[in-house]
This record gives C-alpha cells, structure tokens and sequence, in this order.
C-alpha cells in the first residue's frame, strides 16, 4: 500500500499495487503517437490509413492552422495535430465508449445586458478560447468557433482575464455547455438529464470585469460532509467566519475534491452554505465525489458533471493560469471485485493539460489544482515534462487530511531547474468531522498532523504567491501550538523538551524562541514525528473513559514540528516563552506559553490529566 492508501481511511482500495491505471481512449492516443512519429504510414492496417486523409480532418485542421497564425507564437500546431487523430476513430469502438461524432459551433460574445443571452449588436469576441475536453480552438474575428463533439462531450470557455462568466444561484460558473442527448446512464445518484439533439448554436455569455494583479483566493479542502448535519458544521465553524471576515477580500475561491463524502444528494445543501461566502466558486473533483457504482472512470464523474461542469477544464483571473484536474482515476466495480481508484490523469486529459499550457506565455503563472497529491498521480512523470521548463508553476491538493508542502526534485524524476512547491492543503473537515463535539457541538476535527481544521487564504502578485493558513474559528494568528509541561523542577529544566507545531510550517520556515522578557533567540530544530498533543487525545481514546464523538484516525508523521531543551537554568518563578515562526514567504508570527518552575514537585495526585502537556514525540533518533 502506498501512503495515499494509508492516510485515507475511507478510501475503497484495492490491495493490488500493480493494478494499472485507466487509461480513457487509449486507442486514440495511438493513433495520435503514431501519427507524430510517422508510423502511420507503416501500418498496414486499413482503418487506420484510410482515416489518416479524412476530409473533414483535413478541413478541421486547414481551419486551425489559419487561426494559428491569428496568434503567431503561441505553438498552435498541437491543436492541429490533436484534432487530426480525434477526427479519425470511429472504428473499433471500445464499449461505452462515444459513438457518434458531430460538429458544434457557436459564439463568444459581450453580454452587455447580462441576460446571458445574444442580443442584436452584441458582439462576438475573437481569439478566445473553446475545448471540447481535448482540443482548444480559438474564436475567429467575429467570435464563432467550432469543434466537434461526441454523445458525451462538454464544450467550454476558457475564461480569458478581464472576462467573467455567469454564475448560478449557487456562485458557481457556467461556463460550459453538457452535450448528453442520451443523458446519463442510470446510477444511484443521478446524473445529466438527456440534453437532446446538438444545438445550432452553443454560445458562451461573458461580461468585462477588472482583474488587478494583485488579487486572493480561497482554499477550501476536502469539506466532506457525510450529510446535511455536517453541512452545518461547516457553516458554523468555517462559513461564518469567512463572511464576517468578508471572504478575506477574496476575488474567488475553490474545493480541492472531496467537496461531499459519497452521498451525492449533498451536494446542493453544501453548495447552498458556500455560496453564503457570495463570491464564484470553482471545485475539484475528489474520490468521495463519484459514482461509486460506474463501471469505469468516464462514467464515474456524471453526477459532479450535472452541477459542476466538466471534471477538469482551465481559466484564467489576473494574470494567473488555473489548471483544474481530476486525478482521480476510477477503476469501476466488476461482478467479482469491488471498485476502487488510483491517482492519475489519463491521456485525454494529459492532451488538454498538453494543448492548453501551448497557449499560456512562459511568463505567466499556472497553478494546477488536483485533489489527490501530485506525488501520488501515477503519470505525473509525464505532467512534470509539460511544466518543468516553466519558470512559475505552483500545484495544489489535499486529500490526505493533513497540511504538508512538498517541495518537488530529481528524487521524484522533476528536471525543473528549481524543485517545484506543490501544497497539500489544510482540510476543511479537518479528520473528517470527528473528535469530541467542543462546547457548540461541533466536532474538533483536529487532523492527524495536530494542526486544526480551515483553509487557506492564496495572495497572488504577479508570479508571485504567498499562502496564510487560517484555522476554524480562531484568530488570523493561531498558527502554531507549544507544547510545555504545565509546571517543572529547577533540575527538571536541563532535560525538558519544548515542542512546537507550525501548522502550515514547511522545510523552508525557521523557528526560534526566547524567554521573555529579554532571553537571546534560539533557534529550534525542525523533526519529523507525530504531534504530541493528538497522540495524547488518542490515549485518551483508548483509556478507561469513553470519549465522546467519532474516534480520530491515527496520528500521522509531520514534518512540521520543532524542538529545543529549554534554557538549563530557569529560576523559580512563572516564566513566559515567546516562539517566533517565519514561514517561506517572509510572513512572521509569534505565540506565548507560560511555565511554572518549582523548587520540590507538587504532589501529582493533585493535578488533573491533561492532554497537550506532554512533550513525547515519536520520531526517529536525533542524528549524531
Ligand atoms: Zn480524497
Ligand atoms: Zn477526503
């Protein structure tokens, strides 16, 4: 089992470490790798030669390759190579797989009025962006553009900066248009309602809106609601602290998957609670978000289609590229064995990552959002090779339910001159809503890292990024817990550890404490081990008297913990110790914990346990 598998306890996993991953349409890619390297011409195979000179392939691409030279620079020859190879299946269609093959067309236009609608005299935008999920084509001098479909396809606007889509009720954007006419199959929960024929017309509303360089996002991870209560917690304990701070002057924010957990049917009520936050609200497609009874991945995400759109698909805000991906690869239940997912991407959406990133200037920041670990996606090789070169690449997820940031190098096989950050983000749901309800009944959800449940707040400036960690109903600078004993010995204070968790602390922060009012700094050392505070609540679990809520998961191995022996000559007295943490991006904060020192050890019957006291870390021996 890999460490993914570990940390989700709630994962429906298949032992079998050597299970492949799904790959959609394989049979496509070959054909598109054997056209790029000639092989096509070799086969001896009729379908393929015969499809090689389709006409309307021909068509298709003499069509891009005009508009490419609209935007001279830009490598647009992938499009045209991508649809070439789309163009020519239609033979030896795998099961379940798209039958029919139609051509869509439409319109970018300025919604002036609004109504989403075209009116006369609204005019329609060239050089914009349209994917079909594979290809992107540009929009021509009046705004049309045109792509072709199959019987599952959804067609999007890419949202250029300075262009805003409409939104639904529920904050969230509409952006793109679901061809189904079928609809989806029958599943427990239920997917797209039967869309019917292709439209004449399938046109994209946008309306100008600014988009300074400077702007913010909202981070949400897995917020997981396991039904309608939870939704609540999340409200209570995140929602309306994020009003009241009026979304932190956020300009959009995003759930990184697992925004519900397998109930589908929570989705509207959790929708409903995010959009009291009142600003567009993008989401990621997580392992709880799919139809567990699908067969296979394609038809895993049709009930995250019908309310979300398409399960990956990109925008811009500022002048900032979001990647949204589902790395969730679906391997779907047989009669014999029970489904169960892997982390991947799939050549299909490998080719969009491919086309779309063509088309974004080296210059600009592109952050990709995912809901598992980027190091568990099992062709992330082939992802690194398309964002390596890029000097301003930033990825994100979250998943595991505790904080951690990666710093990506050759170790992993990234050739990018500089190791690439990828942030797995703080859970909303904390340890999935458990723990001891607190005093409003909500659970504290603490996570196995130690650190509390929340979010991240995301400043953008440019290339520039910098990530504030905010935890549930608790100041802007809760940002770390001290461990202390409550009270020691003089002797004592020669051989008592001081532990510190920085909730959002990475290999690159520094930590450093004093005893106030005027003791020099020290800096501590950053350990790997498990928080000792969350070890404690997990005794206490297992002791003599029930502990109310759910049971916690395990404690995991942090690597956002640090250390030092406390100063060896404390006198008697109560003594206050500052710790100071200065994260990657310069952003400093400082916490207070107060020690007794005492001359002959008061008697310990009289004390009561208390969890959090303790400064035992389980962690590998200090090296010599
Ligand atoms: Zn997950
Ligand atoms: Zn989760």
């Amino acid at each position: 089992m890999n460490q993914m598998q570990i940390q989700d306890e709630f994962l429906v996993n298949d032992p079998s470490p050597n299970a492949s991953l799904a790959i959609r349409s394989s049979w496509q890619w070959i054909f598109i790798e054997s056209l790029l390297s000639g092989d096509c011409m070799k086969t001896h195979r009729a379908d393929i030669l015969e499809n090689c000179v389709s006409p309307t392939a021909l068509y298709i691409t003499r069509n891009l390759m005009l508009r490419s030279i609209m935007v001279a620079g830009l490598g647009l020859s992938v499009l045209a190579h991508a649809t070439l190879a789309h163009d020519r299946h239609t033979r030896n269609q795998p099961p379940g797989e798209a039958k029919t093959h139609e051509h869509a067309q439409g319109v970018v236009f300025h919604d002036e009025n609004g109504n989403q609608k075209r009116d006369p005299g609204e005019k329609g935008l060239p050089g914009f962006k349209v994917s079909n999920g594979r290809e992107i084509v540009l929009t021509n001098a009046d705004g049309e553009y045109e792509t072709h479909v199959s019987d599952d396809t959804i067609v999007f606007v890419i949202k250029p900066r300075g262009w805003m889509t409409p939104l639904n009720r529920d904050k969230l954007p509409q952006f793109y248009y679901i061809h189904k006419p079928a609809g989806s199959p029958s599943q427990k929960f239920d997917g797209v309602k039967p869309t019917g024929p292709l439209p004449a017309s399938i046109d994209f509303p946008l309306m100008p809106q600014e988009e300074p360089e400077q702007f913010k996002a909202l981070l949400f991870g897995d917020t997981q609601p396991r039904n309608v209560q939870e939704v609540e917690y999340m409200a209570h304990d995140i929602i309306e602290q994020v009003v009241a701070e009026k979304a932190h002057g956020a300009s959009l924010g995003v759930t990184l998957g697992d925004i519900v957990f397998d109930d589908l049917s929570v989705f509207q009520p959790h929708n409903q609670a995010i959009a009291l936050i009142g600003i567009p609200w993008y989401n990621v497609l997580g392992n709880h978000d799919i139809n567990l009874d699908a067969p296979n991945d394609t038809l895993s995400d049709e009930t995250f289609e019908s309310i979300y759109g398409p399960n990956y698909y990109s925008f811009d805000y500022g002048s900032v590229h979001f990647l949204v991906l589902d790395d969730v690869a679906w391997q779907g239940a047989t009669e014999t064995a029970r489904g169960f997912y892997k982390g991947g991407l799939g050549k299909d959406q490998m080719e969009f990552i491919r086309n779309d990133l063509a088309l974004i200037p080296k210059e600009q920041l592109v952050v990709l959002m995912m809901h598992i670990p980027l190091v568990d996606v099992e062709d992330r090789q082939e992802l690194y090779r398309l964002i390596e070169e890029r000097p301003f690449t930033l990825s994100m997820s979250a998943h595991t339910h505790f904080l951690k940031h990666h710093f990506i190098t050759k170790e992993d096989g990234w050739m990018g001159p500089e190791p690439h950050h990828h942030i797995v983000n703080v859970t909303v749901c904390g340890s999935w809503w458990r723990g001891a309800p607190d005093e409003l009944g909500i659970p504290h959800a603490t996570m196995s890292d130690g650190g509390p449940n929340g979010y991240s707040i995301i400043s953008f400036d440019g290339t520039k990024y910098d990530l504030e960690f905010r935890a549930a109903r608790r100041p802007a600078d809760h940002q770390m817990n001290i461990y202390l004993p409550q009270e020691i010995t003089v002797a004592d204070a020669m051989t008592t550890t001081m532990v510190v968790n920085v909730f959002n602390g990475s290999q690159r922060s520094k930590v450093r404490m004093r005893m106030l009012p005027d003791g020099p700094w020290k800096d501590m050392e950053r350990v790997e081990g498990m928080d000792p505070y969350y070890v404690d609540m997990k005794k206490l679990e297992a002791g003599p008297t029930p502990v109310a809520g759910i049971t916690l998961p395990s404690p995991s191995m942090t690597d956002h913990l640090w250390r030092i022996l406390l100063p060896p000559t404390l006198p008697v007295g109560t003594h206050m110790i500052e710790v100071e943490t200065t994260d990657m991006d310069n952003q400093v904060y400082t916490d207070r914990e107060s020690i007794r020192v005492v001359a002959i050890p008061a008697p310990t019957s009289t004390r009561p346990a208390f969890p959090g006291r303790s400064t035992t870390l389980t962690i590998p021996p200090r090296r010599p």
